[in-house]
């Protein structure tokens, strides 16, 4: 019996330019290494069923489950600023869309074999990536943070062959969709205007129903995007590779590739080890979402009247999305230190915070965290700079300061999956200890919990100064 499924492949009813019919490719000897038990519960399928060898065979793609139509999704993108007019799902399958308490989702298998958009790739991917983008995508949840899910993690028995061969493994994502600007991209830079209003249609009809036509999703996108940077913000994430290609018009966090949060807090930091300009630095993710939102707009042009107005229209709303995203930031901010209602001079306040931060080389997980309890000083190489800064917090709250600490523990996450632990994840992972990954998993449930396991920074002989695309 396989895996039985309710699909309902709208995706895969789109014009047929629109993506590839591809069946993932089998694996040797598929062993389920992680189910994410409450997302089947949350989703309302069967954890024994996706437990059991059938349920295993079709998650590892060595069985395409009834109902199901695999399909690659194709999609164009700039890649660090340069054009790529074919991109398209090169390692990932779309096994079909279920509707589910949760709404409408994808059920996508990463890893699952090549596909015509796979160019020199092998399609596959490996444990360490795997892992990692499980956990940090079910922490992102739990941060309340929209994004994809992680629903199991199966080794595949092959070896994947990276700077050296490494064991094979498929993550099943599920999202609201895998749509991205570079989808529009794709249609735009072909000048198939036809699959771009379908696209549009579709979109529409999937993610923003209550608006009206190409204006409104456009409008839509930019203030879902707004509000995802700044939660980034927020918690001190790194996307690290916010490729249009990587930019879902859901507004989920998509493509946890060389992603990180940061330890210490600088504005600068960067991670990911093909960066090298810092394109994706921490402190210009607003403005790369802007860009990438003018590629969205410039995209839905021919359905917007190709005409003079539509440009001056399109390029406004793209110029308000700093203030957009400024008033999110501020709003969730504002929060992070407890001030419950706007004043004048709030910005300010918090810039200096974050400048001391900087200089003071402050953890930023612990220092919002430790506003609460005052804990926050100790994270400053010169804890003085920190005084100086709460008088002025005190000063702002007034003199009649309830206790906002319960309210400081609710926004200030305790942890966060931190880059050293999820390294040693991988590690005991490789020697065939998942004990590691299912206790920081378990932990990043609940972050604004304390979990003294899982709280502390690195020592200076873990910190990890690189992450890797080398998935
Ligand atoms: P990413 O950097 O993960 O956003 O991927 C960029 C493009 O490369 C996408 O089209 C991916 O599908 C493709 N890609 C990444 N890794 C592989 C791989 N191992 N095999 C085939 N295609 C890949
Ligand atoms: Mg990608
Ligand atoms: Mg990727």
């Amino acid at each position: 019996m396989t895996l039985t499924l309710p699909f309902d492949n709208s995706y895969a009813r789109l014009p047929a330019r629109l993506f590839a019919e591809q069946a993932p490719t089998p694996v040797a000897a598929p062993r389920l290494l992680a189910l994410n038990t409450e997302l089947a519960h949350e989703l309302g399928l069967d954890v024994d069923q996706l437990r059991s060898a059938d349920g295993i065979a079709a998650l590892a793609g060595n069985a395409v489950p009834d109902g199901a139509r695999p399909i690659a999704q194709a999609y164009a993108g700039h890649q660090f600023g340069n054009w790529v007019p074919q991109l398209g799902d090169g390692r990932a399958v779309l096994l079909g869309e279920l509707d589910t308490p949760l709404g409408r989702v994808d059920l996508q298998l990463k890893g699952a074999g090549r596909t015509p958009f796979s160019r020199g790739g092998d399609g596959r991917a490996w444990l360490g990536p795997v892992l990692r983008e499980y956990l940090v995508s079910e922490a992102m949840h739990a941060l309340g943070i929209p994004t994809t899910r992680a629903l199991t993690a199966i080794a595949t028995g092959d070896a994947v062959l990276r700077e050296a061969p490494f064991p094979g493994a498929v993550l099943t994502r599920v999202a609201r969709s895998h749509i991205r600007v570079g989808t529009f991209q794709y249609f735009a830079a072909r000048g198939d205007v036809e699959a771009l209003q379908a696209l549009t249609d579709h979109v529409i009809a999937r993610h923003y129903p209550q608006v009206d036509g190409p204006w409104g999703l456009l409008d839509a996108v930019i203030d879902a995007q707004a509000q995802l940077v700044a939660k980034w913000m927020s918690v001190g994430f790194i996307h690290g590779v916010m490729n249009t290609d990587n930019m879902s018009v859901a507004g989920d966090t998509i493509d946890y590739g060389p992603c990180a949060f940061m330890d210490a807090y600088h504005p600068d930091r960067v991670f990911s080890s093909i960066d090298q300009f810092g394109r994706y630095a921490y402190a210009r993710q607003p403005d790369i979402a802007a860009w990438n939102l003018a590629q969205l707009a410039s995209s839905l042009l021919p359905l917007l009247g190709d005409e003079a107005p539509a440009i001056e229209r399109a390029t406004a709303m793209i110029h308000a999305f700093p203030t957009r995203f400024g008033d999110h930031w501020l709003a969730l901010f504002r929060a992070k230190l407890g001030l419950h209602t706007p004043r004048d001079g709030d910005a300010d306040l918090i810039g200096s915070l974050l400048d001391r931060m900087a200089a003071g080389q402050a953890d930023f997980t612990l220092t919002f965290r430790g506003l609460a309890d005052g804990a926050a000083r100790s994270q400053f190489s010169d804890p003085a700079m920190f005084d100086q800064w709460a008088e002025l917090w005190n000063r702002r709250r007034g003199d009649d300061r309830p206790d906002i600490a319960p309210d400081l523990d609710r926004v200030n996450p305790a942890i966060i999956p931190r880059n050293h632990r999820i390294e040693e994840v991988i590690q005991a992972a490789l020697a065939d200890d998942l004990a590691p990954f299912h206790a920081l998993h378990a932990a990043l449930k609940t972050p604004f919990t304390d979990h003294p396991d899982f709280r502390e920074p690195p020592a200076p002989d873990e910190v990890v100064q690189a992450t890797f695309c080398g998935t």
